[in-house]
């Protein structure tokens, strides 16, 4: 089979349910692409460390590892929040921001203790949406999202720091006040993600 054929089959790095969701209406939607066939994290699978000092690093560490396991080809992200006021942080730390083991409360109770009084909350979200084949071939895309930090939680929805990011392109809700396709339409993971499905369904036959 080849890559750019409609019978893709790529298995996704990321056991992560929300984000999963997220690709897998994003890819579903791509044109080009109506042949993909999406498949899970094997379940058994462990986390890699993410010891990049990239995006792009991380996510052909994620993608690979997968690549490894399963002897297919493989979809990877990797993400980083850059808030101006401190200096691009947390970045690549984003994950483990409050520490390792940190919860998504966590990191952002944290967020919001360093921006406590601060009035510049300008903040960047960046995604590398990456995938990697068995024979060694990658392609890759990026995407951003600019927005502001919120002065507290709003909304139920998406993942991680949503309820806290207010996307510059929506209307002033965070992006956890957003259903699934909104969020998609505007999200540095959506771009990433539409960018990536664009240059694999051009790849030659
Ligand atoms: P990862 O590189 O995708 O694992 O993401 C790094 C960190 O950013 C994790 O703590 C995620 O929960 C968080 N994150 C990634 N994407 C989003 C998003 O779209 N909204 C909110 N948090 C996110």
């Amino acid at each position: 089979m080849r890559p750019g054929e409609a019978h893709l089959r790529l298995v996704l790095a990321t056991g992560n349910p929300g984000k999963a969701a997220e690709l897998a209406a994003v890819l579903g939607a791509a044109e080009g692409l109506a042949g993909l066939e999406l498949l899970p994290r094997p379940p058994d699978l462990p986390e890699p460390e993410e010891d990049g000092d990239t995006l792009v690093a991380n996510a052909r560490i994620k993608a690979l590892t997968v690549v490894a396991a399963c002897g297919e080809a493989a979809v990877a992200d990797d993400t980083g929040l850059e808030v101006a006021a401190l200096g691009g942080a947390p970045g690549l730390r984003t994950a483990r921001y409050a520490g390792e083991g940190a919860t998504f409360d966590d990191n952002i109770a944290k967020l919001l203790g360093e921006l406590d009084g601060v009035a510049d909350r300008r903040a960047r979200w960046r995604t590398v949406a990456l995938v990697a084949f068995p024979d060694g071939r990658e392609l890759a895309a990026e995407g951003t999202c600019d927005g502001v930090i919120a002065e507290a939680r709003r909304g139920e929805g998406g993942f991680g720091y949503d309820p806290v990011f207010v996307p510059d392109a929506g209307d002033g809700r965070t992006l956890a006040e957003l259903d699934r396709e909104e969020k998609n339409s505007l999200s540095h993971r959506g771009h990433a993600f539409r960018a990536l499905a664009a240059r694999l369904a051009s790849l030659p036959p």
